[in-house]
């Protein structure tokens, strides 16, 4: 646990909680050196909003890999297959691989090729989705067309329903869904954010479809691949191939980046230029190893 505080003259400040962990103070103690070789990034309010980089983004996390720090960037977003994520990181000067990026969607289908690979699938999700499930070798089926959506529709040959984000979300999806639960199929999901933040607001996700079908059906999810699911950790850190020890999640929400990681073991770090405020983390039982403005301060905390 870090303690103390440092405040670094032209540059962002790093606040840490005091001793008793009742409050927040700026000021005089020693920078933190936390030993720290792989590190996770959140993307949406962490490292960049919409189309721009956050500040300090570019900046801290060129300086890391300059020395020698290996990144990875975790999206629950399951709309855009990890290249696009990549291609957009370069597009905003942080210039990423495809494999640097790990989405809920990847982390589901990498999931169920890997335990249940002879499932028949079917998808709420986006055609991108259904595609990169395909990709996988999962045999994912077309909706029943030939069925009235307004009847009891008999799920044929569903073994397995997964949830993903759908904006195309219809009655037709929701009651092939409905009855191929009702009949017993397993019960996946991508992601569970409840909205989407967009430009101006934010639009209805997964988590409400989930939700609705587990109340219309009495079944349960049985297994959710984004955050703060601990399985896409665990595929961040076998990417990595480093202990959790030396590896620190930096994000900017907390029941999803900082819990996330601190149950995989991970060092944390909260930022401030996304959903959680200083306030906020004044509340947690278990706060994160350090609170900072900006991306661009991490360089300063680790050795
Ligand atoms: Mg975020």
């Amino acid at each position: 646990m870090v303690r103390g505080s440092t405040e670094r003259p032209g540059r962002a400040t790093l606040y840490a909680m005091n001793a008793d962990n009742a409050h927040w103070q700026m000021g005089n103690a020693p920078t933190p050196h936390l030993q720290i070789d792989g590190i996770v990034f959140d993307l949406d309010g962490t490292v960049y909003l919409g189309e721009r980089a956050l500040p300090g983004a570019v900046e801290g996390i060129a300086e890391l890999r300059q020395r020698g720090k290996q990144t990875l960037f975790v999206s629950n977003k399951p709309l855009e297959p990890p290249a696009v994520y990549a291609a957009k990181l370069t597009r905003l000067g942080i210039p990423t691989r495809p494999d640097e990026v790990i989405t809920s969607a990847s982390v589901l289908g990498h999931y169920l090729a890997l335990h249940t690979p002879e499932l028949r699938y079917y998808v709420i999700g986006e055609p991108a989705l259904r595609a990169d499930l395909r990709s996988r070798g999962l045999t994912i089926l077309d909706e029943l067309a030939g069925q009235d959506a307004q009847e009891v529709i008999d799920p044929e040959g569903i073994d397995a329903v997964i949830v993903a984000f759908d904006r195309t979300l219809d009655y037709r999806k929701l009651n092939t869904a409905y009855q191929a639960l009702r009949n017993g199929a397993r019960f996946f999901a991508t992601n569970a954010d409840k909205a989407c933040p967009m430009p101006g607001g934010a639009i209805p996700d997964a988590g409400g479809t989930i939700a609705a079908l587990e109340h219309m059906t009495g079944r349960k999810l049985e297994l959710l691949a984004g955050k703060p699911s601990p399985i896409i950790m665990e595929v961040a850190l076998n990417k990595l191939e480093l202990p959790a020890a030396r590896c620190m999640m930096v994000g900017d929400r907390l029941e999803t980046d900082i819990y996330m990681g601190q149950q995989a073991g991970m060092a944390t770090a909260a930022v401030l230029t996304g959903a959680a405020t200083r306030a906020d983390i004044a509340h947690m039982q278990v706060p994160p190893t350090v609170v900072i403005d900006n991306v661009g301060m991490l360089p300063a905390l680790l050795e």
